[in-house]
This record gives structure tokens, C-alpha cells and sequence, in this order.
């Protein structure tokens, strides 16, 4: 329908929200923030849209209420937030560029949910594993696939290979009219096997923390972009796609303290590519005719990611404590804004 056609031109964003739940003794111990998820008891409400409540402030006074594509309790496991993934992989293998976004302050979860544990994957290694179901189960049907994939740090509008640490190569950002945006000495490995991108995707991960002095400060203010290109053949009829997953573990999302000297020029770049990548969503959102894709280095890199033949997810990660309130609602309400 004409309605699909503009909704595909114009970028297709979701947002689902998760709260995650506390972790040890001393995290249970803490003033929780009041969440509730009304969806939960009313069916109805629950086929359409989903919500979330968060009461909290001073005197407990502030209450708002949240609609998202989709809300996952505590409780939720990775099994099932990844369920409503399996359709995107099935969209990039068809063609699409899928951009999968963990939005939220540090503590709240993104690397929980996009790298997992290692008894829990999250969403970047159970997607390797069902690109590779598929490309084998399609491979019978006369489609072959060439799967790639790199791993880069954006950080202080800094790109790294995290492939290459400690490389002193300059990335730079290229839009070529064929290929769309390209990083210039960006190595992008051919990859035959679910295995062997894990080992990858591992190895991305571990290098997050070469150079840094401090890992949780450093991971906390870069956004990590795993980037899987798919191109499919197909014998007889001679018929070609190129799609991409593109996972997003972004910088977190509090809000810049009187921060050092020294860390000024960062937090802004950070802010920068957030508060951008929010600019983007919106323009997408509402169709405007300009959206500021060159305003930041992670927006220009997903350029054809977002809008055009894309699909887009974003995971809003909240932090289920009291002290975490505010940056919370700052979580949510940006969310709320994009979709
Ligand atoms: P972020 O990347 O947003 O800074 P993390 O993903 O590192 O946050 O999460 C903070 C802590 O909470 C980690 O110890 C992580 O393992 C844990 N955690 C996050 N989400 C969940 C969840 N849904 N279930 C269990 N533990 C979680
Ligand atoms: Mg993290």
C-alpha cells in the first residue's frame, strides 16, 4: 500500500523498553523506584501498545505514564525480548538495512542486552546465530550468502577499529554514491561460519578496553557499532539483495555533570551524537524533507540505516532505583519522542 511504501521510505522505528532487575544483596537493598506495568493486567491494552508507569520524586509526587511497542518487566529473559527480533534478521536477509539501538544511562542494561552474558547471550550473538540458521536453510532453496562484518568505537567523534586497537590509521567517514557510507581502513572480514563471527564479536568486545585507563568510564562514553553486511544471490534468477543488522551499544545517556575540564569536550560529543541521533529519529518520525545525518559522526556512519530501506529498533534500558529516577524519566521521555 501507498502507506507501506512511505512508512519503508521513511524509516520504520520501534521502541521497546526494558527495565532491568537488581543484581546482588546491596542493589536489593536500595530504594526502588516505583515502575508499574498496567499492560500487564489489562489484555486489551496490551494487543495495541504497551506502557509503563514510573512514580517517583521529592515527595513521590511525579507520576508519568509511557506507551511503548513493547515493555519488558524484570523479569523478561533474553529468550524472549529476542523473539521479537527474529523478524528483523528475516527483514535484512530480504534486503533491509536493520539498525538494533540500547538506549539508557550507564548501569541500565544495554550491554546486558545487546552482548549478554556468557550463559546469557543478548541480542548481538543470538543474531549471528539465526543469520546462519537461515543462510544454511536458504542455502537449500538456491540463495547463497556472503556474510562481512566489522566492529568500531565511536568515541569523542573518534572512530577505532576495534578489530585494530592500537592502529594509528585515520576512519574516516566517506558517503560513496554506490556503496552509501564507507570508513576509510575499516577492516571488514568475510565470515563463514555462526562460530567464527563470535569469536569476532568476543575479541571487539575484549579490545573495548585496550587504551582505556578506566573500562567502565571508557565504555560508558562510546558507542560501540557491530556491523553485519548480508548479500544474497540467488542462482537461477540471477537476483541480488544487500542488506546489514547494525547493533548499537550507545554511550550512556545521563546527564553531563560538572564534569573536569578535561572531560568537557567529550561529554559534549557524546552528547552530541545522542542528542543528534534523537534529532534524526524525530525528522524520520514526523518525515521531515532534512534530516541532520551529517551532525554527528554515528548518525552519518547509519545514514542508510535509518530511513531509506531500513528497519529501526530502539531499547529504552532503565534502571529500576529510586536514585536513578530522574535520568530515567529523561530515558523514557526521549524514547517516547522518537517513536
Ligand atoms: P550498561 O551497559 O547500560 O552500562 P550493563 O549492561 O553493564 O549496563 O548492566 C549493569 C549490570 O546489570 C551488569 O552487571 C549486568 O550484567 C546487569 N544486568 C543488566 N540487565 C540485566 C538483566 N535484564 N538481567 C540480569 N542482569 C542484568
Ligand atoms: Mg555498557
Amino acid at each position: 500500500s501507498l502507506h507501506n511504501t512511505i512508512q519503508d521510505m521513511k524509516g520504520n522505528i520501534r521502541v521497546f523498553c526494558r527495565v532491568r532487575p537488581p543484581i546482588d544483596n546491596e542493589e536489593i537493598e536500595k530504594q526502588q523506584c516505583s515502575i508499574f506495568f498496567p499492560s500487564e493486567t489489562t489484555l486489551e491494552i496490551r494487543k495495541s501498545r504497551e506502557s509503563v508507569s514510573v512514580t517517583g520524586g521529592k515527595n513521590m509526587d511525579l507520576k508519568q505514564e509511557f506507551n511503548f511497542d513493547k515493555v519488558f518487566p524484570p523479569e523478561a529473559n533474553q529468550t524472549e525480548v529476542f523473539e521479537e527480533l527474529s523478524q528483523l534478521v528475516q527483514s535484512a536477509l530480504d534486503g533491509y538495512h536493520v539498525c538494533v539501538f540500547a538506549y539508557g544511562q550507564t548501569g541500565s542494561g544495554k550491554t546486558y542486552t545487546m552482548q549478554g552474558s556468557a550463559h546469557d547471550h543478548g541480542m548481538i550473538p543470538r543474531t549471528i546465530d539465526l543469520i546462519f540458521d537461515k543462510i544454511d536453510k536458504l542455502a537449500i532453496g538456491d540463495w547463497t550468502y556472503t556474510v562481512m562484518a566489522s566492529f568500531l568505537e565511536i568515541y569523542n567523534e573518534n572512530v577505532k577499529d576495534l578489530l585494530s586497537p592500537n592502529s594509528t590509521h585515520n576512519y574516516e567517514l566517506r558517503y560513496n554514491e554506490g556503496r552509501g557510507v564507507t570508513v576509510t581502513n575499516l577492516q571488514i572480514v568475510h565470515i563463514a561460519s555462526a562460530a567464527e563471527l563470535k569469536t569476532l564479536m568476543e575479541e571487539a568486545h575484549k579490545n573495548r578496553a585496550v587504551a582505556a585507563t578506566d573500562f567502565n568510564e571508557h565504555s560508558s562514553r562510546s558507542h560501540a557499532v557491530t556491523k553485519i553486511h548480508l548479500e544474497g544471490y540467488h542462482k537461477n534468477s540471477k537476483t541480488k539483495y544487500a542488506g546489514s543488522v547494525n547493533l548499537v551499544d550507545l554511550a550512556g545517556s545521563e546527564s553531563a555533570k560538572t564534569s573536569a575540564a578535561e572531560r568537557l569536550n567529550e561529554t559534549k560529543s557524546i552528547n552530541k551524537s545522542l542528542s543528534t541521533l534523537g534529532s534524526v529519529m524525530l525528522a524520520l518520525h514526523n518525515k521531515d524533507s532534512h534530516v541532520p545525518y551529517r551532525n554527528s559522526k554515528l548518525t552519518f556512519l547509519l545514514q542508510s540505516c535509518l530511513g531509506g530501506n531500513s528497519k529501526t529498533l530502539m531499547f529504552v534500558n532503565i534502571s529500576p532505583f529510586e536514585e536513578c529516577f530522574y535520568e530515567s524519566i529523561n530515558s523514557l521521555r526521549f524514547a517516547a519522542k522518537v517513536k
